[in-house]
C-alpha cells in the first residue's frame, strides 16, 4: 500500500481499549515497545463504557473478574458488591488507566475502518474514519465479542416519536422514565436486567417477548468489611480456583452425572444451587447438564417449576418458561426480581409468537394483536456477536484478501489468536477462542500474557513475521467444532452458533465459541509456545 498522507509509526497498535486492549497496551510496554491504541469511544472501558442501561451489572463474582496482574491494584480497589454494577466497574477501568498512566498511549475518539498488510515493508497499516493513519509492525485487535449492537430492521422504526434506541446507546443524559410508557423489544441477558429496573419508575413497562430464555437469581449483596478482607487475603485462591475451571469462573462443574443420585439428591442439590449468588446453577451443575438431554430436562423441570410459582398468572408463567431448548444451552440471564416483575400491574407481557410486530408506529408498537402506546422504545436486541467487531473493519491480508470474506462461511484461526493469511496480527478474545466463552479477563490475560510472549519471543530472535500455517488452522477449527458437536448449545439457536435473524445473512449457523475449556485451551497455547510456536511459521 502506497501512500502520500502523514502515517504515525509505531512498533504495536492495538484496537479497543477495553479490559484486553488495556492490558495488552500495559504488557507491550512492559517489552519496551512503542505502543498506540485506538479506541472509537471517547473513554477507556469498551463494553463498560458503552453500556450504561439501567440495572447493568457484572452476572460474574466482582473479585472474580478485576484484572490479577498487580498485587498492588488488587489491595487498593474495593468493589463495594459482589456483582458490581456499570458505573463502579467503570470507575474501576478508569482507575486502573489512571493508575498504571495508560492514557497517554490510547488516542480515542478514532474508530479503526480499514486494516492492511503491507508484506514489502512487514507492516500493518490502519486508518480510521476520520482518515488518521498508522502503521506498525504487529496489529492486536480486542474489539470485544459484543461490541456491534444490532437492531431489529423493523419496518417503521424511524417515524416512532420519543426516544428510542439499543441498550448500548443509552442515553447519557437523565431519562426520565417515571409516568412514562416504555417498551422493551428482547428478553436475553441484558433486557433481564433492564426490565425490573424500568419496570419500578416506569408508568407503565410493555416487554416485546419472542423467546423466553432460563434465567437463574443473580443473589446480588453488598460486600461488608469482614468479606471484603477475606476477599483481599485470598485473591491466589480466587484466581486458582478460576484458572482451573472450564470457564475461568469460581464455580466448576460437579462431578457427579445427574442421574447417579436419587431425585430427592438431584432436586436438594438444585434448591442449593437455586439460592446461591453467581452462575453456579450454570456452571456448577452436574458435569453431564449440556451434554445429555435426560439429565438437561431434571434441571430444565426444575427451572420451569420455579417460575410457575414466582409468577403469578399462570398464562404469563407458561409464557415465560422456555419450550424450544433447555436450560443453559444458552446463555443464562442472571435476574434480580426478573419474574416477580412479571407480577405487577404496570407491566404487561406481550408474546410474539402470538402476535407478531407487524411495524413500529409515530406512537408504539403494532402488533397482530393491536398497538400498543409508548413513550420511550428500547431496543435490547443484541450484538452481531464475536465477529460483527472484524466485520466492520476492512482487514486485508497477505495479496489483498478480505478477512470478511475469508470468514463468509465461519471463522477460521490457530488457537483463536491468529489467522493464516494476516501476518503479526493477533485476535484477543476473538473467535474460537476459549476467552469468548468465559469469564473474560480471567481468559483475555491469558491471551494477552501469550501474545506478549510471542512478540518478545520473536523481537529476541529477530523474528519479523509470524503466520498461523494453512494446515494448523484447519486442524484447530475441525478441533473447535468437533469439540463442540456433543454440545446441546450446538442444537440450539443462539449468538453462540452464530444466529441472528436480524443478520443479513440469516441462515448462517456456526459455532464461534470455544467449548472445549479454559484449561485445555491454555494448554494447546503453552504447548504450541513451548515448541517453538508449533503450528505458525516464523520468519
Ligand atoms: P441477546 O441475548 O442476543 O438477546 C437479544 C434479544 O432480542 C432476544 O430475546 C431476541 O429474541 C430479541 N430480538 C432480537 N431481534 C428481535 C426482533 N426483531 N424482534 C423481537 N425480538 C428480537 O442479547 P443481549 O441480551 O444484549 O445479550 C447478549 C450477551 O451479552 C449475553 O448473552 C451476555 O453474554 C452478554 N451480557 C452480559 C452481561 C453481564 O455479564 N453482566 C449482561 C448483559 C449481556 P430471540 O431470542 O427470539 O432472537
Amino acid at each position: 500500500m502506497s501512500r502520500t498522507t502523514h502515517c504515525e509509526e509505531h512498533d504495536a497498535i492495538v484496537i479497543g481499549a477495553g479490559i484486553s486492549g488495556l492490558y495488552q497496551l500495559y504488557r507491550l510496554r512492559e517489552l519496551g515497545l512503542r505502543v498506540r491504541v485506538f479506541e472509537a469511544g471517547s473513554d477507556v472501558g469498551g463494553t463498560w463504557y458503552w453500556n450504561r442501561y439501567p440495572g447493568a451489572r457484572f452476572d460474574s463474582e466482582s473479585y472474580s473478574y478485576g484484572f490479577s496482574f498487580s498485587g498492588e491494584l488488587l489491595q487498593e480497589w474495593e468493589w463495594s458488591e459482589h456483582f458490581s454494577p456499570q458505573p463502579e466497574t467503570l470507575r474501576y477501568v478508569n482507575f486502573v488507566a489512571d493508575k498504571f498512566d495508560l492514557r497517554r498511549d490510547i488516542r480515542f475518539g478514532t474508530r479503526i475502518v480499514r486494516a492492511s498488510w503491507d508484506e514489502a515493508a512487514l507492516a500493518w497499516e490502519v486508518e480510521a474514519e476520520d482518515g488518521h493513519c498508522a502503521r506498525a509492525r504487529w496489529l492486536i485487535t480486542a474489539v470485544g465479542p459484543l461490541s456491534v449492537p444490532q437492531l431489529p430492521g423493523i419496518e417503521g422504526m424511524a417515524d416512532f416519536r420519543g426516544p428510542s434506541f439499543h441498550t448500548s446507546d443509552w442515553p447519557r443524559e437523565p431519562l426520565e422514565l417515571a409516568g412514562r410508557r416504555v417498551g422493551v423489544i428482547g428478553t436475553g441477558a441484558t433486557a433481564v436486567q433492564l426490565i425490573p429496573v424500568v419496570a419500578e419508575t416506569a408508568g407503565h413497562l410493555t416487554v416485546f417477548q419472542r423467546s423466553p430464555n432460563w434465567c437463574a437469581p443473580l443473589h446480588n449483596a453488598p460486600i461488608d468489611a469482614g468479606t471484603q478482607a477475606r476477599i483481599k487475603a485470598g485473591y491466589d485462591a480466587i484466581f486458582a480456583r478460576c484458572r482451573a475451571s472450564h470457564g475461568g469462573f469460581i464455580h466448576d462443574a460437579d462431578r457427579r452425572k445427574a442421574m447417579e443420585v436419587s431425585a430427592e439428591e438431584r432436586e436438594a442439590f438444585y434448591e442449593k444451587l437455586y439460592g446461591e449468588p453467581g452462575f453456579g446453577i450454570w456452571m456448577g451443575n452436574f458435569r453431564d447438564t449440556f451434554v445429555d438431554e435426560a439429565a438437561n430436562r431434571t434441571i430444565s423441570d426444575f427451572m420451569a417449576r420455579k417460575i410457575r410459582e414466582r409468577v403469578r398468572d399462570p398464562e404469563t408463567a407458561e409464557k415465560l418458561v422456555p419450550k424450544d431448548h433447555g436450560f443453559g444451552t444458552r446463555r443464562v440471564p442472571m435476574e434480580t426480581g426478573y419474574y416477580e416483575t412479571y407480577n405487577r400491574d404496570n407491566v404487561r407481557l406481550v408474546d410474539l409468537n402470538e402476535a407478531p410486530i407487524e411495524r413500529i408506529t409515530p406512537d408504539g408498537v403494532l402488533t397482530s394483536g393491536g398497538e400498543h402506546p409508548l413513550d420511550i422504545l428500547v431496543y435490547a436486541t443484541g450484538f452481531d456477536a464475536v465477529t460483527g467487531g472484524f466485520d466492520r473493519i476492512d482487514i486485508r491480508g497477505r495479496h489483498g484478501q478480505s478477512l470478511k470474506e475469508k470468514w463468509a462461511d465461519g471463522p477460521k484461526t490457530l488457537l483463536g489468536i491468529q489467522i493464516s493469511g494476516f501476518p503479526n496480527m493477533f485476535t484477543l478474545v476473538g473467535p474460537h477462542n476459549a476467552s469468548s466463552f468465559c469469564n473474560i479477563p480471567r481468559c483475555s490475560e491469558q491471551n494477552v500474557e501469550w501474545v506478549a510472549d510471542c512478540i518478545r519471543h520473536m523481537r529476541e530472535r529477530g523474528v519479523n513475521r509470524m503466520e498461523a500455517s494453512e494446515a494448523a488452522e484447519a486442524e484447530w477449527t475441525e478441533h473447535v467444532h468437533e469439540s463442540a458437536s456433543r454440545m446441546l448449545y450446538t442444537k440450539v439457536d443462539s449468538w453462540f452458533m452464530g444466529v441472528n435473524p436480524n443478520r443479513a445473512d440469516k441462515s448462517r449457523r456456526i459455532f464461534l465459541l470455544y467449548g472445549a475449556g479454559a484449561p485445555l485451551y491454555r494448554e494447546k497455547c503453552e504447548a504450541s509456545a513451548a515448541n517453538g510456536y508449533e503450528g505458525f511459521e516464523l520468519a
